[in-house]
């Protein structure tokens, strides 16, 4: 009884084709699915809804059906033979249901009068070189645009949408149903409140083309993942004459083979000789600017960190650039030959005591400790 109209659930016109049928209903799909609404039930309720409207209008035989009879003619308890799942594929819908691109906020009513486009999100990929150093990316987005003939009205270049007379512009009539009288969504003019009589022939009277736009982005030095760069009004055109959406390119910085960041600090990992730590020396370590030396003193420990300042990234909201910390990684040799073990079997003979070993003294009072306190 109470159902809503399919064609008003999905967002469309009565004669639309099946390709933009699915689009309609891939954007609710995507803004609906409970993988990104986890517990929330309006959300599923509206998501099943959707589905629900895709698998009666998607389905040749069934929609013709629902266009003739209404939910009666597809309502599986009213016989008929319909319902069920099948007709409609949806594989092929979310196979890219969850891409890079969708549409969202934005919602788009059964009511008239100028809508705001969606907007539109975009994930874009850097390396850490690009977003510390910014850079300028050419990106390729599909997008609803304004049709250019009839200045997004729908109606045919030197016409206008003419007020319809079966609502009187309300876009709601009132429906006498056995003793009830309902309010319902204008039959005529699917709630818009206008009909347009002679329809563009560019849009089909949608007023919106789908296109892809090539749009350039300019990132700032010094993003993260997680940072959003706004282009207003590049998102979807509005409909009825309304404003754009916008485009939120949503930055995500890739991992680094050697650096790791942490806001604007970033870390790196160095291993050196257990030579090396312990007498001391100079170690090449790399920056994103290229190599620097860095002094090692004599009795290094495993883990130490080096500061580098100002070798790490100026935030994007501006400030001081943060510092390269090098985390020293002492090695244990591999490979020894049996004159090298040799060596170090001596070596070992030659040390006296623990006083060799800060760490290992150390823990070894704090072991001792712990039974004791047990
Ligand atoms: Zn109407
Ligand atoms: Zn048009």
């Amino acid at each position: 009884m109470s159902k809503r109209d399919y064609y008003e659930i999905l967002g469309v016109a009565r004669d639309v084709d099946s390709k933009e049928l699915k689009r309609a209903y891939r954007k609710l799909a995507m803004k609906y699915h409970p993988d990104r609404n986890p517990d929330d039930p309006e959300a599923d309720a509206k998501f099943k809804e959707a589905t629900e409207a895709y698998e009666i209008l998607g389905d040749e035989q069934k929609r013709a059906a629902y266009d003739q009879y209404g939910h009666a003619g597809v309502d599986p308890n009213a016989g008929g033979g319909f319902g069920g799942g099948g007709g409609a594929n949806f594989s092929d819908i979310f196979g890219d249901v969850f891409g890079d691109i969708f549409g969202g906020g934005g919602g788009r009513g059964g009511r008239g009068g100028p809508q705001r486009g969606a907007d539109l999100r975009y994930t874009m990929e850097l390396t850490l070189e690009e977003a510390v150093r910014g850079v300028e990316k050419t990106i390729r987005v599909p997008t609803l645009v304004g049709c250019e003939p009839c200045g997004g009205s729908g109606a045919k270049p030197g016409t206008s949408p003419k007020t319809c007379t079966t609502c009187g512009g309300q876009g709601q009539v009132r429906m006498q149903q056995g003793f009830f009288s309902v309010q319902q969504t204008c039959p005529t003019c699917r709630g818009q409140g206008t009909i347009i009589e002679d329809p563009c022939d560019s849009c089909h009277g949608r007023g919106v083309k789908e296109e892809t736009k090539t749009l350039s982005v300019k990132i700032p030095p010094g993003v993260d993942t997680g940072d959003r760069i706004r282009l207003s009004g590049e998102g979807e055109a509005g409909a009825m004459g309304g404003p754009a959406g916008d485009l939120y390119v949503q930055v995500s910085v890739r991992e680094h083979d050697l650096f790791q960041r942490d806001g604007r600090n970033l870390y790196c990992d160095v291993p050196i000789s257990i030579v090396d730590a312990a007498l001391g020396g100079e170690l090449e370590v790399p920056t994103l600017d290229g190599r620097v030396k860095l002094k090692i003193p004599a009795e290094t420990q495993s883990g130490k960190l080096f500061r580098l300042r100002g070798k790490g990234v100026t935030p994007v909201r501006g400030g001081s650039p943060g510092d390269l910390l090098c985390r020293v990684q002492v090695e244990t040799p591999v490979n020894l030959t049996s004159e090298q073990k040799e060596l170090l079997r001596q070596f070992q003979a030659s040390l006296n005591g623990e006083k060799h070993s800060p760490k290992k003294t150390g823990w070894f009072d704090g072991v001792k400790k712990f039974f004791e306190e047990i």
